[in-house]
């Protein structure tokens, strides 16, 4: 761990708790997609709105912790107050071990905690979604404005960048004015940039940073980065902080949502319990949920949407039978693989290094604090000589995605990774190290989240399911092996230090890579549709296009759940964000 050194202008909060007043808009959920809503939906003074967030602002909690980038890797596994800290059911894919999976319990929900990448999905991952649910407002060009609305862009730093660091972007794709800061980190790191090198020498384009449209290639990363402090801009502190002050938005914090109550099939309310007393807040237009992947699904089923069979395994009074609610997760899944490396990394970033960087941050907001690790990226169809390997019914599957929907993703780390999370501390080891993560974005295992009883505070059942398709092994073998043709090419061959560190040379047969990958692939945390998106004729849709429920009157899910499908790209958070701004204009164009 780096040690922690809270700057001395930790933003305060204050909140106004005041619940004696009516809204508009109840909004369950403080996270990524929540504060987005909140934000626009408050645009208009007229409009009351209240948001339920069992958390609070995550530094009141953990200090500066969130905000310094460098800091990301830190969350994974680190049981702070700050995350719900759940642990899926026991996985088949992985030899039947159960794993952690992150989400954060703050204002600002996992915009806080995950890795800051900023970016687009591809044209034909649009096409695909509005093609699935029947509407045209999801193509590209007409979602574009909505990802502009995202985005307030700082062009990178070229006096702190290393010269072998600038990004390849068009600056016609970026956009002034939106509720993220995005930038390039103001340190780049060299790992990257002998990566870049590596990527290209196997054969991967030059991207323009994936905000065009165009996932397959390599390219700097763009991160939600605010460029002249160096801190993460979150949906916090991008949506929420900046309209604290407006009469007609009442934060709740340390609120948790219990139950959706109904008037017959309409939503009229929701039942919190906050220190101890509980009480109902009843919107008169609409109840929002933004709950998240897993409890956006969970309340609606401890409330009565869901599956009907399942609700009355915990004599849950059936509301609507919606037998999709929970199912159809998907994640994107992960390995690494690391070098000892002659550059410097965050492997040596301690000491007086690292209390160097302390003050080069806290000063000026630059310096190694200010990268979030993750800075390059590369992403790929598999390579048509690994195809071939692949069965009929796996190229059959595959070939169902867009032509642009790249399969593989190559990440970049500066520093080692363990086995049990992506992040590592590596000083006991002496010396720097590199790795790179290879991931499949297209995955094909499906899972789902259920309920252990009929109480919100049981935690949900999650099972990704991870590893259980043949098209999502056959994949990560070839992700593997393509990591390792960039690491061992010639164009990284000057920085690197012996022989492979891990997961070593002896993993080699195509079965001792697959025993590696079984025991090490773990969730991205990049949960995704669980309270499916689609139109009205398909039986496991929960929400339609607009959000709105199926069967169910003044009720919306807007947050990672509300998807047909979990999009390719290293930036689902952004997803989250652009569809939350795209649907706060469609509650806004409603008529009550
Ligand atoms: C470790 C990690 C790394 C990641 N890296 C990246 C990345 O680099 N780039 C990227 O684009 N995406 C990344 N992601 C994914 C991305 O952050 C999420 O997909 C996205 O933030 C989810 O947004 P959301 O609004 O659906 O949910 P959240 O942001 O999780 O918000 C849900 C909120 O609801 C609250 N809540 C839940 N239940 C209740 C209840 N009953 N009552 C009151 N409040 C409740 C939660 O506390 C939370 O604040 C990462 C995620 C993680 C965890």
């Amino acid at each position: 761990m780096y040690i922690l050194r809270p700057r001395s202008s930790v933003l305060a909060a204050v909140i106004k708790r005041s619940t004696n007043q009516s809204f508009d808009y109840v909004i369950v959920g403080g996270g990524t997609a929540g504060l987005v809503l909140a934000n626009r939906l408050t645009e208009d003074s007229d409009v009351k709105v209240a948001v339920i967030e069992a958390g609070t602002f995550p530094e009141d909690v953990v200090g500066n912790m969130t905000q310094v980038p460098a800091y990301a890797p830190q969350f994974e596994g680190a049981e702070l107050d700050l995350e719900w800290n759940f642990t899926t059911t026991p996985q088949a894919g992985l030899g039947n071990i159960p794993v952690s999976y992150y989400r954060a319990k703050a204002l600002g929900g996992c915009s806080d905690i995950n890795f800051m990448a900023y970016g687009h999905t591809s044209k034909g991952t649009h096409q695909l979604w509005a093609d699935l649910v029947g509407d045209d407002s999801y193509t590209y060009d007409n979602m574009l404005q909505y990802y502009k609305k995202t985005m307030n862009f700082s062009p990178p730093n070229a006096e702190t960048r290393l010269a072998n660091a600038t990004p390849t972007y068009n600056a016609d794709d970026t956009a002034t004015g939106g509720g993220i800061d995005v930038t390039f980190p103001s340190y780049a790191q060299s790992w990257s940039t002998w990566v870049a090198q590596g990527l290209a020498a196997i054969g991967l384009p030059q991207a323009q940073s994936f905000v065009d449209g165009n996932l397959l290639g390599h390219s700097w990363q763009m991160t939600g980065i605010t460029q002249s402090t160096g801190i993460r801009s979150s949906a916090q502190a991008g949506y929420l902080r900046p309209v604290l002050s407006r009469p007609n938005l009442t934060i709740l914090n340390g609120t948790f949502a219990e139950r959706i109550i109904f008037n017959g099939d309409t939503a009229s309310g929701v039942e919190v319990t906050s220190k101890g007393e509980t009480y109902t807040l009843s919107p008169s237009k609409e109840l929002i949920l933004s709950a998240g992947v897993f409890q956006s699904p969970q309340l609606l089923m401890v409330s009565g949407v869901g599956p009907k069979a399942l609700l009355e395994q915990f004599n849950i009074p059936l509301v609507k039978d919606l037998p999709g609610v929970g199912q159809n997760m998907q994640d994107h899944i992960t390995v690494p693989i690391s070098y000892q490396v002659d550059v410097v990394t965050s492997s040596t970033l301690e000491g007086s290094a690292l209390a160097d960087a302390i003050t080069e941050w806290n000063t000026h907001g630059i310096g190694p604090l200010s990268n979030n690790g993750g800075d390059y990226i590369g992403m790929e169809k598999a390579p048509a000589e690994f195809r071939a390997n692949f069965s009929a019914e796996v190229v059959k599957q595959l070939s169902a995605l867009p032509a642009d929907w790249p399969e593989l993703q190559y990440n970049v780390l500066p520093a080692t990774v363990s086995t049990t999370s992506i992040g590592g501390e590596d000083s006991v080891l002496g010396g720097n190290y590199g790795s790179m993560l290879a991931s499949v974005i297209a995955p094909q295992s499906r899972g789902n989240v259920s309920i252990a009883s009929a109480s919100m505070s049981d935690a949900p059942l999650i099972n990704p399911n991870i590893f259980t398709a043949q098209a999502d092994i056959d994949l990560l073998l070839t992700a593997f092996k393509r990591v390792r043709q960039t690491l061992q090419s010639s164009a990284m061959a000057p920085i690197m230090i012996g022989e492979e560190f891990y997961p070593g040379p002896t993993v080699q047969t195509d079965e001792q890579i697959l025993d590696y990958l079984t025991e090490t692939v773990r969730p991205f945390s990049h949960g995704f549709a669980t309270c499916k998106m689609g139109n009205s004729s398909d039986p496991d849709a929960v929400v339609d296009s607009h959000g709105r429920v199926f069967g169910i009157k003044n009720l919306r899910v807007v947050d990672a759940s509300a998807f047909p499908f979990l999009p390719p790209g290293p930036a689902p958070q952004i997803q989250v964000y652009t569809l939350a701004e795209k649907l706060a204009d469609d509650i806004k164009q409603t008529v009550y």
